[in-house]
């Protein structure tokens, strides 16, 4: 097994080598497929072998955005989540948080479901499929029970979890995501491989961190609504190098989960509404001013 930590643009890909054929999870941001199939070609990664199948824990853009790139390059069959299969089928541009999040994905075809309860053998071991059901409906996590390892896409990580909508925009989503992480805390994984960041070991502090965002999110739907945003903002970010600072309140006016989200919790004009994210950004630390520029800091 071999795990290329990458960002918070592109999702960690997890390669599971066996003679019986490659696996990888998850491919990545679109705009990173270069570098993601250049990684692939590392001696760490396939370094020339074929790849017998890509396999994507949900179908976000930064989990899936390599999927036709890898698709055209090693002509693999894709699997995928059932739950995904009819936004996929579909293109849901908004379920999958795509143009209605301001990201992009290139459109493929995928070639099998995978179920939840399911297990399948890859990199000559057993992994079972569990429904991991909060940040994206119908995402799968992976559990092989003989070494206790999770591959836990964005349900779990080290210090949270992939953003949750807020209760009035999906109602099943905290409630989803505080079971996903009882069941997690159920299997007593020994390591986590997240969808971003390190793997890391210590899963009972990272579930009690989980379990205290969600309940700070449940107390507060304004909370959970800024931090999506929040999140959103810095993807974009992330993915453009640089936003005009003279573009942002026509960004946030254009961008739907940003003009849906401000009629139903903010009411600003979107002059203020894009200088309170950029200021709050500012004092993550996640980005500055630069010129006339807001950059990733
Ligand atoms: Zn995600």
């Amino acid at each position: 097994m071999h795990v290329f930590v990458r960002d918070w643009l592109s999702s960690n890909n997890v390669l599971l080598k066996s003679r019986a054929g490659h696996v990888l999870i998850d491919s990545g941001y679109s705009r990173h497929a270069p570098l993601t199939l250049a990684l692939l070609e590392t001696p760490q990664g396939l370094h020339g072998a074929p790849l017998a199948r890509l396999v994507n824990t949900h179908c976000h853009s930064d989990h899936m955005g390599g999927n036709a790139a890898i698709q055209a390059r090693y002509r693999c069959p894709i699997a995928l989540p059932e739950g995904e299969a009819p936004l996929i089928d579909a293109w849901d541009e908004r379920t999958l948080l795509l143009a209605y999040a301001d990201q992009s994905a290139e459109r493929f075809a995928y070639d099998e479901v995978i179920r939840a309860g399911e297990t399948h053998v890859w990199g000559d071991l057993e992994w079972r499929a569990l429904s991991a059901p909060g940040h994206d409906m119908g995402a799968l996590v992976f559990f092989n029970p003989e070494h206790r390892i999770l591959v836990s896409g964005d349900a779990l990580w080290a210090d949270g979890f992939g953003l949750v909508m807020p209760s009035e925009i999906d109602p099943r989503a905290l409630p989803a995501t505080r079971d996903t992480l009882q069941m997690i805390a159920g299997l007593d994984a020994r390591v986590v491989i997240p969808g971003h960041g390190a793997p890391f070991a210590g899963v009972a502090a990272a579930l009690e961190h989980a379990f205290a965002r969600t309940a700070a999110f449940e107390a507060d739907s304004l909370r959970t609504a800024r931090h999506a945003l929040k999140v959103i903002l810095s993807f974009a970010l992330l993915d453009r190098r640089r936003l005009p600072l003279d573009g942002m309140a026509a960004h946030v006016e254009r961008v739907g989960i940003y003009r849906d989200f401000n009629a139903r919790y903010f009411r600003l004009a979107p002059s203020d509404l894009a200088e309170w994210l950029m200021s709050e950004l500012e004092k993550a630390r996640a980005a500055r001013r630069e010129g006339d520029w807001l950059v990733p800091a």
